[in-house]
């Protein structure tokens, strides 16, 4: 394919959903069988490559867990390597590519080697893990709206936490177990009541999928009681009070 006469590559940055197969879009799954090359994040249910051709190169392209990570660099290279040799390259990402998911830096670096690129929207974990347990991200008169955020900032930077206090949107924070406790000190010092609804989501709508639901201040206890980790959503409002009582607060004393 070094020719350069074979048709031109092309990028499908694709959303896989948060890990229930079935939540992949039908636009991902024909996007999957097209592709000449899958890189695969890690968070990506490896179920998804039954849509992929039997035929297509699969990389694992890893940055968790105890594994060496993937560089960031080293991914998009791959990426425009396989593109510029002619192949339909299936990047594909954990939720939703623009989400917490760097793919606005592959989107603008396949722009800049004129490559063309295709973004398909994923379900994010942050509206499907709440959803998991019937907690809707909006809900007319509990909230003025939905503040996704991250719990782990690149350089550091803290969130603004007295205006995520006193503008009354649900917080939804991905990446946040592992600042968990400094999450809600910083809440709690901001204002917000510790009698506030909270809950945490670990591997959302997957088989693995586990819960605490409780109030912001007992939920460091109930995470470290119910041995909860990454990947995990963490959900604070006064939507959570609206949880299915399956995923109410006694289920998590009783795992506890
Ligand atoms: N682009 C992704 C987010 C990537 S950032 C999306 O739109 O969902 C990675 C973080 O997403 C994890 O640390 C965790 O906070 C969250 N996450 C992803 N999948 C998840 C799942 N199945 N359950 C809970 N949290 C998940």
């Amino acid at each position: 394919m070094r020719s350069g006469f074979s048709r031109s590559g092309q990028i499908l940055l694709i959303g896989a959903g948060p890990g229930d197969v079935e939540l992949l879009t039908l636009k991902a799954v024909r996007a999957l069988g097209r592709a000449d090359v899958v890189l695969l994040d890690d968070l990506v249910n490896p179920a998804v490559l039954q849509f992929a051709r039997s035929d297509a190169r699969v990389i694992r392209v890893g940055k968790r867990g105890g594994c060496r990570s993937t560089p960031q660099d080293f991914i998009e290279r791959l990426m425009l390597r396989y593109a510029r040799a002619g192949r339909t390259v299936a990047r594909v990402k954990g939720g939703d590519p623009f989400v917490f998911g760097r793919g606005a830096e592959e989107l603008q670096r396949a722009r800049e080697a004129g490559i063309p690129c295709e973004v398909i929207s994923g379900i994010t974990a942050g509206i499907a893990a709440p959803a998991a347990l019937g907690i809707p991200v909006t809900h007319r008169g509990l909230c003025e709206g939905v503040t996704f955020l991250t719990g782990h900032t690149q350089d550091g930077r803290a969130p603004d936490w007295p205006a995520l206090v006193g503008g009354g949107t649900t917080l939804v924070i991905y990446m946040g177990m592992a600042n968990l406790a400094h999450i809600v000190r910083s809440l709690i010092d901001a204002g917000m009541s510790p009698d506030m609804q909270a809950a945490v989501v670990q591997n959302a709508t997957s088989a693995k999928q586990r819960q605490v639901v409780c109030t912001l201040g007992e939920l460091e206890m109930a995470v470290a009681a119910a041995g909860l980790r990454s990947p995990a959503i963490v959900v604070i409002g006064e939507v959570v009070r609206l949880a299915a009582s399956s995923a109410s607060r006694s289920s998590w004393v009783e795992a506890a």
